[in-house]
């Protein structure tokens, strides 16, 4: 053989073993599994495999989503050159010439329209530090109030509640651990199953230590399944249900006086109300019976450990923040939190849902969840940032109120940072109408989303792969994605594309950074002695320990695994329990002839969010390529409508068209539909607007609706 051709063999086998492994975390849900992409090069094609890593949370486990991740991120249709809107076409320009454009269209927007004319909306998807930034980059680089972001339609009910109940708002108040050792759990509007997989297998190990566990949902979930006891709740009603437990723990004799003496407060007020509601009234109300709700209470009480676990289907409705509340008045009253495998767990939806909304991106928010009302806390920060603190803006409004203020004229100018408002937020239609009448819109993100269609100009991120930071877990873990991917074309991180932006602003001085780890530093620094205090944690901290649970003020600080084992985070160190009503201050639409069905929504367990990234995966978005709507087989006959037909879903503010599916294991009067596609298959055309008055959560899981099928309307 020749030296050229055994040059050749040589080359091609080492072609064929070339193999990288990129460590990272998976995008989506607030498990934030770890992971391996493997990339294997086999002659000149490349293939992609993706591993779970071990790691204190999700053990190494990864779901169907995890697994697919790496199909987005390499897909051919990220941006990756900056975009700008040539006579309805996008074009490709230069970076220079795109802050350019920002620079000259924020500058008129302001001289002409003032400081809150621009407005920023974020999302709970990046990582803390560029949730950190943007915050800052609106304050000091924009100087306007109007920042909010996409958690405000996810967490902001959970978050409300249990910085009003215990003074702090970490959604899990214990670590994951502590599930399989708990008595009795209640799981109120979660569908683990489907949205967080790989949390599954700690409930499945509770009950087969023995656990009894309540389900509350209108619907029989894969989550549901695993029930002892399911609670098919009508749709909007948690908070009357769990007035209803608590006039069984109260009446019974099941509340421990000791603590409820020692760590809290209103007691005597929360009593009071509850004896004046009438048991039968609420099972009416509810459509749960009177046994089913004594026996959740009972059962629940007698247990030693319990804790309670929410997610949207209760905290996504107008009274969600105190639908919450009363859920955790049922913790205090049976002495249930602060101890082992006794507490709270808000179950986050988004990836980075805890850590984005503890450092500045909500509207009321500065950094280490203080508040911008509070001039101490705004001296703090000012300090910190190097400005005076009456250079600080004061409080803006909700993400929906942005938009609101975007259809009135008032807002003219947006930064939008990897969201999809015209999908996620309610009045879907209405959204778009507003966001057509910007003036100039900057869109950041992987792909031409739906929203980012009617943008000026869109700027090219970089995707979970490629871009390094911390990300804190549902359980309050701050974690390190390492990113050592290629990002591709011209496409910049997240906090990259602030900070230049910040700079042709002509405010680069507060913006000087050259690593995702600098920003942390400082994100450390400004969070210390604030509720969410990160100031003990740092990259190397969190690379040897495999992430670390704030609050950690100190670097010999072991983090905290175990939340109010002595105090609450009031003043006072007291728990606040509050009276709940029944039925909230805004009433909920209720069926009648013209909508006499519920509408409920959600998810499935192939897609998140609006479907941005996961419609663009071959393999999740097979499983599951269109829209649906789920109903009872009786229901459906009713309505004329058959299995796997398309139908008409209206209601006052828009009509959806998608397909039927017959199921049993849905209320006769509540049809459900997922949230993650858009068009004329974006159920939340049929939400309403009403926000919750406590903390601006929309009512996504109530609205009514009526339905037809398609055929009928030929
Ligand atoms: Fe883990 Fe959630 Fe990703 Fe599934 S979607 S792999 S559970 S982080």
């Amino acid at each position: 053989m020749t030296e050229m051709l055994l040059k050749y063999f040589r080359d091609k086998q080492q072609q064929v073993q070339s193999k990288k492994v990129y460590d990272t975390q998976c995008p989506y849900c607030s498990m934030q599994c770890k992971m391996q992409l493997i990339e294997q090069t086999v002659i000149t094609r490349k293939k992609y495999t993706t591993i779970g890593k071990d790691n204190p949370t999700s053990h190494g486990r990864l779901c169907m989503k995890g697994m697919n991740a790496h199909q987005h991120a390499l897909h051919k249709d990220r941006i990756t050159q900056p975009l700008l809107k040539v006579n309805g076409e996008f074009t490709p320009i230069t970076w220079d010439k795109a802050l350019e454009i920002i620079k000259k269209n924020f500058s008129a927007i302001q001289l002409e329209n003032g400081h809150d004319a621009l407005a920023v909306y974020g999302s709970a998807s990046i990582t803390n530090e560029e949730a950190y930034l943007l915050g800052k980059f609106a304050r000091v680089a924009l100087q306007t109030k109007h920042i909010d972001y996409n958690g405000r339609l996810c967490m902001s009910a959970a978050a409300s509640a249990a910085s009003q109940t215990f003074g702090m708002d970490r959604g899990l108040t214990n670590s994951l651990s502590e599930i399989p050792n708990a008595e009795c759990i209640i799981l109120a509007g979660t569908n683990i199953a489907a949205c967080q997989p790989t949390m599954l297998p700690y409930f499945e190990e509770a009950k087969e230590n023995g656990a009894f566990i309540i389900v509350i949902d209108p619907r029989e979930t894969d989550t549901a399944k695993m029930a002892d006891l399911h609670l098919k709740i009508k749709p909007g009603t948690d908070a009357a249900l769990a007035n209803g437990l608590l006039k069984v723990i109260m009446e019974k004799g099941y509340t421990d006086e000791r603590f409820i003496k020692e760590r809290a407060t209103g007691f005597e007020e929360v009593e009071e109300h509850i004896s004046s509601l009438s048991l039968k009234e609420i099972s009416e109300l509810t459509g749960v019976s009177i046994r089913q709700i004594q026996r959740a209470a009972t059962i629940f009480a007698e247990k030693k450990t319990g804790m309670i676990f929410t997610a949207r289907g209760v905290e996504q409705q107008t009274d969600g923040s105190l639908a919450v509340r009363n859920l955790l008045n049922i913790l205090i009253s049976t002495g249930k939190v602060g101890k082992p495998s006794c507490g709270y767990g808000a179950i986050t939806g988004q990836g980075n849902g805890q850590g984005a909304r503890e450092h500045g991106q909500k509207a009321d928010q500065l950094p280490g969840y203080r508040s911008i009302e509070n001039e101490e806390h705004r001296e703090q920060i000012a300090r910190v940032w190097g400005i005076d603190k009456e250079q600080l803006p004061q409080k803006g409004v909700s993400a929906y109120e942005m938009i609101e203020r975007m259809e009135k004229g008032e807002i003219t100018g947006l930064f939008l940072m990897c969201s999809n408002p015209i999908v996620s937020n309610p009045n879907a239609n209405f959204v778009k109408e507003a966001l057509r009448k910007l003036k100039f819109f900057v869109a950041v993100d992987l792909f031409i989303s739906e929203t980012a269609k009617l943008a000026d100009l869109v700027l090219p991120a970089a995707s979970y792969l490629e871009d390094e930071g911390t990300m804190t877990n549902l359980e309050g873990r701050v974690t390190l994605r390492e990113a050592s991917y290629p990002v591709p074309g011209e496409a910049k991180r997240d906090w990259q594309i602030i900070c230049e932006v910040a700079h042709a602003l002509g405010k680069g001085e507060y913006f000087n950074f050259s690593s995702a780890e600098e920003i942390f530093n400082e994100l450390r620094a400004a969070s210390r002695g604030g509720a969410a205090d990160y100031y003990g944690i740092t990259y190397e901290r969190i690379r040897e320990e495999d992430g670390v649970l704030w609050p950690c003020p100190t670097s010999n600080h072991k983090g905290t695994e175990r939340l109010f084992e002595r105090t609450f985070a009031h003043p006072d160190g007291k728990a606040k329990m509050v009276a709940v009503p029944n039925s909230p201050l805004i009433p909920k639409e209720q069926p009648c002839e013209r909508f006499p069905l519920y509408l409920t929504t959600g998810r499935v367990t192939s897609h998140y969010l609006t479907g941005v990234q996961t419609r663009k995966s071959a393999a999740l978005a097979a499983r599951n390529f269109e829209s649906f709507m789920e109903i009872h087989p009786a229901a459906a006959q009713k309505f004329g409508i058959q299995d796997q037909e398309l139908v008409e879903v209206t209601s006052k503010r828009g009509s959806i068209i998608v397909r039927c599916r017959w199921s049993a294991a849905i209320r006769q009067d509540t049809i459900f539909i997922p949230f993650h596609w858009a068009d004329s298959q974006n159920v939340n055309r049929l939400v309403s607007e009403e926000l919750d008055p406590h903390c601006k959560m929309p009512g996504f899981k109530v609205s009514t609706v009526n339905i037809r099928p398609l055929m009928a309307l030929r």
